[in-house]
């Protein structure tokens, strides 16, 4: 079977290089253990900061080591009395062809519900980020105006719709025309931005936010976030779920910006993470997979094909290929 190692730590923007893919024996279950075989893998952001040896809230991968990663996949061999071979399950796994993992880690995946791959994205840890982070943290009401960006990413999609849902106007901030589109034909956002092509996304957030803007759920920091602070309303929340365009950067910048603009509106800002949401964890798998059967709430995944094309896979959330939940199909059902 064959699994991807850290190669070597990147400096700045990783490359083909910092990973391996090597051929080892397929690992046994122990008791309590499940075999699984992956079908897909899920490349996430938060992955950049697993390659750096740093304190982070998740930990740094090994140099050398498998690395992890929410996997979607058929149990082989189970001596987990909640599974058994042929069912589809969840969990951490690893970059790899097969994995195996304590089964009280892992999650049943009911195929009749949804198609499994949602696990990884809309109905997974992403859906389930959106859906905290917009009704939890930026908590808008009827009638305010949202601003979310990376906002045809997994996250942000299902952000920005949960706002929408919420009965709030909402714009998103994305990196090209077609996700723009995507964003107000299918998602039914008010308006849209296309940040890599606007000369003035000042300008634009103005127009596309008359009234200004009362919540901000921050996928990306940088420039971004400079030009949406620059319109916050008085009270405005901003939900800070990543910051994306930092996490290549070698230097960060100095000190947190514009933060003359929170004493004029004495708007509030609060990071949080999706982990300290696992008790509610159903609740708002419920909830979005209603708005799903609705038809309220659309999503979209990038597939892409093998196991040896995740660090491509990986590499392309930094560079925007990804429409919706970037996934890398690893095996058939
Ligand atoms: P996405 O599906 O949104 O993929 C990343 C997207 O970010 C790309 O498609 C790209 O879209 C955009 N992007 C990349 N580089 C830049 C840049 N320099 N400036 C602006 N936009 C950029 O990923 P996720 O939905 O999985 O994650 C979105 C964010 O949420 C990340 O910051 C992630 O770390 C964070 N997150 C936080 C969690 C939490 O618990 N707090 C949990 C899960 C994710 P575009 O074409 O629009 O540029």
């Amino acid at each position: 079977t064959r699994q991807w190692r850290l190669a070597s730590r990147p400096t700045g923007e990783p490359t083909d290089e910092n990973f391996e893919l090597v051929t080892v024996s397929r690992p046994e279950p122990g008791p309590g253990e499940v075999l699984v075989r992956t079908l897909y893998l899920s490349v996430d952001p938060y992955m950049r900061g697993r390659m750096r040896d740093a304190e982070s809230y998740a930990e740094p991968w090994g140099v050398d080591e498998p690395m992890e990663a929410g996997v979607v996949g058929e149990v082989v061999e189970s001596n987990h009395d909640g599974f058994e071979a042929g069912d589809v399950a969840t969990g951490n796994l690893l970059w790899a062809d097969h994995a195996v993992a304590d089964g009280d880690e892992l999650r049943q995946v009911d195929p009749e519900l949804a198609p499994v791959s949602t696990a990884l994205g809309v109905l997974g840890m992403p859906g389930i980020t959106g859906y905290f982070g917009m009704t939890d943290v930026a908590d808008p009401d009827p009638g305010d105006t949202v601003v979310v960006s990376a906002a045809a990413g997994a996250v942000g999609s299902v952000a920005g719709q949960v706002a929408s849902i919420a009965g709030a106007r909402v714009v998103g901030v994305a990196g090209s025309d077609e996700k723009c589109d995507w964003l107000t034909d299918d998602l039914g956002f008010d308006a849209a931005v296309n940040y890599d092509t606007t000369d003035d996304l000042t300008v634009a957030l103005t127009e596309r936010c008359p009234d200004g803007v009362d919540c901000y759920f921050d996928n990306v920091g940088g420039p971004i976030t400079d030009a949406v602070w620059g319109q916050l309303n008085r009270d405005a929340r901003v939900a800070v779920c990543g910051q994306i365009s930092l996490y290549n950067a070698t230097e960060q910048p100095t000190g947190p910006r514009k933060l003359t603009q929170l004493i004029q509106t004495r708007a509030s800002v609060e990071g949080f993470l999706v982990g300290d949401y696992q008790d509610r964890w159903d609740h708002a798998l419920e909830r979005l997979g209603g708005f799903i059967q609705t038809g309220q709430l659309q999503y979209e995944e990038t597939v892409t094909e093998g196991l040896e094309a995740a660090p491509d896979a990986f590499l392309g959330l930094f560079e925007g290929e990804n429409v919706g939940k970037q996934l890398v199909k690893v095996g058939e059902r």
